[in-house]
Order: C-alpha cells, then structure tokens, then sequence
C-alpha cells in the first residue's frame, strides 16, 4: 500500500491511503535513506509504501519504502552532530505571511527568506495581511514592496485574515496542493488557516503575548486536508526553512534578477560587488533592480544577516 505521511510523532507515523484511509505505521529494524544524514528517516509530507501487519488482533503498517522527495525543509541540531532534522517534505508552496508593521517585516528578512525557498526549490507566493488595518502610508509601501517583487516573478496578494478580504485567492492557488504558511510570529498565520479552514481550530495569539511564546517548545509538523482539495502543513513553532549553506558564487543564483544579469558580467565569477563591467550593478545604477534586494544581496554574501535568519527569527 502506499499512502503520504500526516503526522510523526517520532516513532509511529499517520499514513493516509488514496482512498482516504488512515493507518498507523512503523519502521522496522534500521531504515536508511541513501544519502540522508538526518535524526528521522521519514517525515510529514513523505509519500511511503508500506505492508499491513496483525498484532494481537490491531491492525498496523509496517513501511518499508520512501519515494524520492520533491524537496524538505530541515533543522539543524543544535549540538554538536550536526545532524538535520527533516521538518517536511514534497512542498509545492509557501506562502509568506507579510505585515508592514504590527509586526514589522524587513525587506531583508524576506529576501533571506526567498534565497532560502529558492535553494530549496520551493516556490513561494508573498500575503501581504492585515489589509484591513492599513493607512494610507502602509498602503503605500506595501504596494511598492508588491511592486518590486512581481518585477521579479513572485506572487503578491494583499489579504485580510479578518476581514477575508482576497482570501479566495489564496485558496485558488491552494487547491490541490501541499502548502505551508510562514511569517514572523503575529503576521496572522494562525487566524489566516482558522479562515481557509475553520475547523483547524489553530490556536491564535494576542500581539501582547507574543513574548509568552516558550522557545523551546519541541512540536512536531502536521499536515491537514482541507474540504476545497488541497492540504496545509502547519509547523508550530517552526517558521522558517532552516538554513541553507551556500557558497558566495551561489548566492546570487538565488536572486531571480541577479541570476537574469550573471551571464552580461565581464567576469563568469563575478560577485557584483567591487568587479568591473558588472551588469548587475549597472542595473542597480538604473534603478533595474531595487537597493534593498541588492542590500540583501550583500548582506548574505558578507553573512551580516545572523540575526536574520530564518531559523531563530523569533529569538
Ligand atoms: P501568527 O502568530 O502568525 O499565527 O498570528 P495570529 O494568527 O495568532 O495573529 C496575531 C494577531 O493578529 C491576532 O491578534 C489576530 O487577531 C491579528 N490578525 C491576524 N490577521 C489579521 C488581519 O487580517 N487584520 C487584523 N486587523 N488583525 C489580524
Ligand atoms: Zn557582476
């Protein structure tokens, strides 16, 4: 049988079955994955084959075989084995979650944000929430921000999870897919989910508890069917990829509008900083590519960003 894993609690797993039907399944004996170094071998989102087993009468699975994964996200451990945990599997997209303030969301913290998406081939569409509660100034630069970022191929969408203002938009785009919500904590990831799907029932925060949040809260991914055919994966306490470790060359790969102008640079190895007939910086010069993805750019290059990453922004 084979059937996507739902939920992991670490050693029985919560595989639903085309059919609908869920089984609870295990691991047998040492089960590796060639070439994955990671603290669970099987994750949410996986798509396994499993064989079904009688004990004293319950009925189990037993699985035996993952398929190949589209992409994952991973967490790093944080001692010394450097092993990655896997948090989910087979993507097709992330939405991030984007207020400009109440809380704010730095434009750097979103390009990290993208470069981390991107080099795990993960596409992502950019929700601008709280629409609702914009002035006209906030209006303004969350249209700018929409507007530097559709130049450069990503989705925008400016949504009320309270209103449910253009939320039918983002259920179009979900249909029939795996998605994830991220987004700094309080950008209305919960309220946005409870919306789409009610009965979720995701526990929302009041803004002025947001510091109540424990850190060290060990949860694990759950993935979630929703009634309009497509499945939410919701991670708490997890809001970001990870971390992603790059060469410097690579950045810029990761910069659709980077990536567009790498081939017109004098130098093949060009890294747009200080390089002569550089076709990115005449670009920039121009006004073709904004200052803040460029800022970003050579934050990450530099790796000024720590305090940026996505796997300790709420820290
Ligand atoms: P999460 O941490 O990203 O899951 O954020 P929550 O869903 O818990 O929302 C944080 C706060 O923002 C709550 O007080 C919500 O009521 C509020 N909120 C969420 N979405 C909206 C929205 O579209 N408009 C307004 N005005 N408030 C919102
Ligand atoms: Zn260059």
């Amino acid at each position: 049988m084979t059937g996507l894993v739902y939920k992991s609690t670490g050693s029985w797993y919560t595989v639903k079955t085309q059919l609908g039907e869920t089984f609870q399944c295990r691991i047998k004996g040492k089960f590796r994955i060639k070439g994955i170094k990671s603290t669970n071998p099987i994750a949410v989102g996986d798509l396994v084959d499993f064989e079904l087993e009688k004990v004293n009468d319950v009925e189990s699975g037993i699985i035996h075989n993952i398929h190949d994964r589209k992409n994952n996200i991973v967490r790093k451990s944080v001692n010394l084995s450097k092993q990655t945990h896997i948090i989910a599997s087979n993507l097709d997209q992330v939405f991030l979650l984007i207020t400009i303030n109440n809380p704010p969301t730095l434009t750097s913290f979103i390009d990290r944000f993208l470069v981390t998406a991107e080099a795990y081939s993960i596409k992502t569409v950019l929700i601008f929430n709280k629409i609702d509660a914009y002035d006209e100034e906030t209006m303004l630069e969350a249209k700018y921000l929409a507007h530097v970022y559709r130049k450069i191929g990503y989705e925008c969408i400016g949504v009320s999870a309270k209103t449910g203002e253009n939320v039918e938009k983002v259920k179009a785009l979900m249909k029939d897919k795996v998605s994830m919500f991220s987004g700094h904590s309080g950008v209305g990831k919960s309220t946005l989910v409870n919306y789409i799907q009610p009965d979720l029932n995701l526990k929302t925060k009041e803004i002025s508890n947001l510091h109540m949040q424990g850190q060290h809260t060990t949860t694990f991914a759950e993935m979630y069917d929703t009634d309009f055919g497509g499945k939410i994966i919701d991670t708490p306490g997890i809001k970001g990829f990870g971390v992603v470790d790059m060469d410097k060359e690579e950045v810029g790969d990761y910069f659709p509008e980077i990536f567009a102008l790498k081939q017109d640079c004098k130098f093949n190895n060009c890294l747009h900083v200080q390089e002569p007939k550089c076709a990115v910086k005449a670009a920039l010069d121009n006004d073709e590519i904004a200052f803040s993805r460029y800022r970003s750019y050579l934050q990450i290059l530099e790796g000024e960003d720590e305090h940026y990453r996505t796997d300790n922004w709420d820290k």
